[in-house]
Parts: C-alpha cells; sequence; structure tokens
C-alpha cells in the first residue's frame, strides 16, 4: 500500500512548479487529474501512466486514486495552481476518510492562480485581499456575493477565480456593481489570462470598464482596494512604507 500526493502543480509552466511537486510526479506511478490539466502536463512526463477524468467527475477521480493507491500504486494527484485552494486536497481527504482506510495522504501545495496573476500584474497583493470564487456550483450566489459585498466594505484587495463560465455570463458584472458600492470608478482592475501557461496575456482597467473586459475560465481577476494605484504599467497596493518621491 502506497501513499496518494495531492499535487498542485501551479499555474502550468513546468518553471512555476515546485520541486516537490515534480518529485512526486515523476515518482508516481500513475497520476489522475482532469483531462484538462492531465492534457498540461503529459509532455512533461511522457513515460508516465495517466488517468483522466471529465470535469465535475472530482469524487469519481478521488475513488480512481484511492483504488489505484489500494492495490499498492503510488498516486499523484493533481490540480492546477495550489492543491489546497479550489483544488482536490479537501475531497480526497473526505474520500478517504469515509472510506475508513489507512492510506497516508500528502497535500503538495503550488503557486496559486492569486499569485501567478499577482506577478505579471506588478505587487496588488501586499496588503490584505480576499480569494472569492464566483462558481456557484458548491456555494449559493447569494453567499457568494454576500463574500463580494463583505470585502468591499472592508476594504480588501479582491481575487475573483471562476470569474466567468458560459453558464455563468453576468456573475462578474453583478460583483463589480457591489463592489463600486464601496469603491471609486477608477479603481484599478487587473485581468490575466493563461497566467504562467502559453498564450498568456494580461491588462489593466478600472472598476468601471471590468464588465467589458474580456475574461474567460483561465482568467484571474483581480481588483484593487482603495490604496491601489497602477505607475508605469504596474499595478501596485502600496503596504505603507514611506519613501521619499524621485
Ligand atoms: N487550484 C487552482 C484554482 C482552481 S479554480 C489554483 O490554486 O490556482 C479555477 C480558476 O482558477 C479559473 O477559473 C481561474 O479563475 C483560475 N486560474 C487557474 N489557472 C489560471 C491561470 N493559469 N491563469 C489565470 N487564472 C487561472
Amino acid at each position: 500500500m502506497k501513499r496518494i500526493d495531492v499535487v498542485g502543480f501551479g499555474p502550468g509552466g513546468y518553471e512555476y512548479m515546485t520541486v516537490q511537486a515534480v518529485e512526486a510526479m515523476k515518482s508516481a506511478d500513475v497520476i489522475v487529474g482532469y483531462t484538462t490539466y492531465i492534457d498540461l502536463i503529459r509532455n512533461l512526463f511522457p513515460e508516465k501512466n495517466f488517468l483522466d477524468t471529465p470535469m465535475t467527475r472530482e469524487v469519481e477521480r478521488c475513488r480512481i486514486a484511492l483504488a489505484e493507491a489500494m492495490k499498492g500504486k503510488q498516486v499523484a494527484l493533481v490540480s492546477s495552481g495550489d492543491s489546497g485552494i479550489y483544488g482536490m486536497a479537501g475531497i480526497m481527504l473526505q474520500v478517504v476518510q469515509a472510506s475508513g482506510e489507512d492510506i497516508p495522504v500528502r497535500i503538495i501545495p503550488g503557486v496559486t492562480a492569486a499569485s501567478a496573476g499577482a506577478s505579471v500584474l506588478g505587487a496588488p497583493l501586499m496588503n490584505d485581499f480576499a480569494v472569492i470564487s464566483l462558481s456557484d456550483l458548491m456555494v449559493s450566489l447569494e453567499q457568494i456575493m454576500k463574500r463580494v459585498e463583505c470585502a468591499a466594505e472592508g476594504d480588501f484587495v479582491i481575487c475573483l477565480y471562476n470569474p466567468k463560465s458560459r453558464k455563468r455570463k453576468d456573475y462578474l458584472e453583478k460583483a463589480a456593481d457591489l463592489i463600486l458600492k464601496f469603491r471609486k470608478p477608477e479603481t484599478p482592475v487587473g485581468i490575466v489570462r493563461r497566467a504562467g501557461r502559453e498564450n498568456s496575456s494580461w491588462e489593466l482597467t478600472a472598476l468601471k470598464d471590468l464588465k467589458h473586459a474580456e475574461v474567460d475560465m483561465f482568467t484571474i481577476v483581480i481588483i484593487g482596494n482603495s490604496m491601489t494605484y497602477i505607475r508605469d504599467g504596474k499595478m501596485l497596493t502600496p503596504r505603507g512604507y514611506v519613501l521619499e518621491e524621485v
């Protein structure tokens, strides 16, 4: 009987993977994951045995991982970004707990979309920030918008994961309208598509124009707080250090 490693492999590019993540994938007998993620890493570990499942089959994916481990295989269950941030870590632990099996699970963290995206934009997360997913698959829309409103009122920088999908076209606009109750229309917003992956692109805009921005399922949206500014193409939330202007 071997271990299950729940591996966060970062935003996609090899250079963003931690040594621990690469070693876990290299030492695995089988790598299990969502088809789109497996496609991102397949070429990096061509000799590996992969088992992929489509989206929304998370429980099934974990059961496959557990069954493989019980066969004596070393398993890497992969998530993009950090495995513990909207990733597979929680559900994998739940599935093992529910099974009553004594299989060790190791959670391997990774560079999450918020930090990969922030690094492209400048330094927008230098002060307190809130991470909110606009996906209502697991959380009601009412609850999501309540959290958006509270984060806006608390003057947190706000990172929006899952900002848009085919079914959820207007959630981002709804969130922007709520935040506008507490923040200036000119509040800087950074948008990064496919951070740390091929064909990455980014733009800086303002809160009032967020609804017109090009946003999809591989986009992270970072909305500044009342202190955030854009200068020389960089989005920056100052932390409070005082220095003389040049
Ligand atoms: N575990 C992942 C998040 C999974 S939720 C992590 O820690 O990053 C999926 C959402 O993450 C996407 O809808 C998108 O908002 C964001 N995301 C994942 N990879 C991204 C990337 N390379 N660039 C921008 N956003 C990304």
